[in-house]
């Protein structure tokens, strides 16, 4: 991509309205932009970033087997009233009334929907386990829309859902889910820390939120440092092994969110040296919630005796959103984001200093000519503007390595190669570019 093509609208000033860090830093790089409060466009730099991180989160999903759907935004009342949770979800859910005048909603989640589209064909344990997930745009009318794309109203979630016979197996489906989030997030370059969530009425310890460490955030978040080191070369561990002994070992460690937080059982059973407390920001929580939709939706299966029983579901969420905002916060300068090369808009920045000279245009094109036909995310700063404008311009974006063609291409034939995270430099043969570019991002 040429820069002089691409619409890429950064902002000098940081804008008033963003309270932190991440929600400045994507209003300055172009990335998206307010439609109404909580309520964002995304403009073509976002976009390509919430794109990868939802493939991403679509490969994991896929590797572990589960199903991939495409649920309707707009739900019926219907199901919800079937739930019991149209009166329950109150002023958050955003209900809208058709031409016929029936009641329908923009859905803020679809445990209803998924038990519907189970229950009209799955009667039977021989089709059971089913997992089912959908990438969907949710909206929540939330109380306080703030920080951005973090805590908007409409906002892109991965929604999956688990259904099994019993207690036991759904059990192992939660550990799936467990797994494959501790994969997930590592490919996104991020450390989510598993944290006991809330099971309400229904117990046990089946509900996990996942979470990372960051002032902005907004849990309380309790933990034990040992848990930090857990999940070595999870990326190599298989679906069909048992899985039990790798999630129990996480579920050892203490680590909580305020909601379940309790101080004497963390003097309990963590040291005080490995007590750690900090601010943190949720981008996943998996749930095991039992027959709670089931029965009262009488999703109902046959066991091996042919005796009826509800079916036991689990749900599993990601905020890709979120994510967006979150990765930013994890991981920025003062001179703006720093992407990791899996997420990252594209991998190499190409700057063009000399735009006016010859040679140095002839340069950068060719070098932007065989970088793009390799399948690389390329953007070329082919722009008139002057060096500062330029090197604070892609500083600002973040991309991870820049390629910098300036007096020495024209001299000495030679470019220079800049890491974004370190800010390392090194200079590079023109005629080595290609090679020397492929090592750094394959
Ligand atoms: P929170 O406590 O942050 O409101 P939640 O418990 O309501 O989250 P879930 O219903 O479990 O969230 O949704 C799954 C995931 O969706 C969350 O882990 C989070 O990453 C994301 N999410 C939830 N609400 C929002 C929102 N308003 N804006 C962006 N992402 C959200
Ligand atoms: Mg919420």
């Amino acid at each position: 991509m040429k820069l002089s093509s691409y619409f890429l609208p950064v902002l000098k000033e940081s804008p008033s309205e963003a309270e932190i860090v991440s929600h400045k830093l994507m209003l300055r790089a172009g990335m998206i932009s307010q439609s109404s409060s909580g309520i964002y466009s995304w403009l073509p730099l976002g976009l390509k970033v919430l794109k990868k991180i939802e493939n991403i989160v679509r490969e994991e999903q896929n590797s572990a087997g589960v199903n991939e759907i495409l649920m309707s935004t707009i739900q019926p009342a219907d199901l919800w009233k079937e739930s019991g949770r149209y009166e329950d979800y109150g002023k958050e859910m955003l209900r809208i009334q058709d031409r016929q005048e029936r009641s329908m909603l923009y859905g803020p989640t679809n445990e209803e929907q998924v038990t519907d589209i189970f229950r009209r064909s799955i009667k039977s344990y021989k089709e059971l386990p089913q997992l089912l997930y959908h990438i969907q745009w949710k909206f929540r009318d939330e109380l306080r829309p703030r920080f951005g794309v973090m805590r908007g109203r409409e906002f892109l979630m991965k929604d999956a859902y688990s259904f099994d016979l019993d207690l036991e197996n759904s059990e192992r489906s939660y550990n799936k889910f467990f797994v494959c989030y501790l994969k997930t997030f590592e490919r996104l370059g991020l450390k989510a820390i598993p944290m006991a969530a809330d099971t309400g009425p229904i117990g046990g310890d089946m509900s996990h939120e996942f979470v990372i460490i960051s002032n902005t955030g907004e849990s309380d978040i309790y933990f034990d440092k040992n848990i930090l080191n857990q999940g070595e070369k999870i990326s190599e561990i298989n679906y069909e092994d048992d899985l039990s002994a790798l999630v129990q070992n996480f579920k050892n460690y203490y680590s909580a969110s305020d909601e379940k937080f309790n101080q004497k059982e963390f003097d309990k059973n963590v040291k005080k040296e490995l007590q750690m407390t900090s601010k943190g920001i949720e981008v996943g929580h998996i749930f095991s919630f039992g027959t709670k939709y089931s029965e009262s939706m009488k999703a109902n299966v046959l066991d091996s005796n042919g005796k009826e029983g509800p079916v036991y579901m689990g749900s599993y969420g990601i905020g890709i959103s979120r994510l967006v905002g979150a990765i930013i916060e994890y991981s920025h300068d003062e001179s703006g984001i720093v992407w990791p090369l899996e997420v990252a808009p594209f991998q190499i920045g190409l700057v063009n200093v000399k735009s006016n000279d010859e040679k140095a245009k002839k340069v950068a094109d060719e070098i932007y000519q065989s970088i793009s036909s390799q399948n690389i995310d390329i953007l070329y700063d082919d722009k008139s503007d002057n060096a500062g404008v330029k090197f604070s311009r892609m500083d600002l974006i973040g991309l991870p390595f820049q390629v910098i063609v300036g007096n020495k291409a024209i001299s000495d034939n030679l470019v220079e190669v800049k890491n974004r995270k370190t800010g390392e430099t090194s200079e590079i043969k023109i005629d080595n570019i290609s090679d020397r570019i492929k090592e750094l991002i394959f």
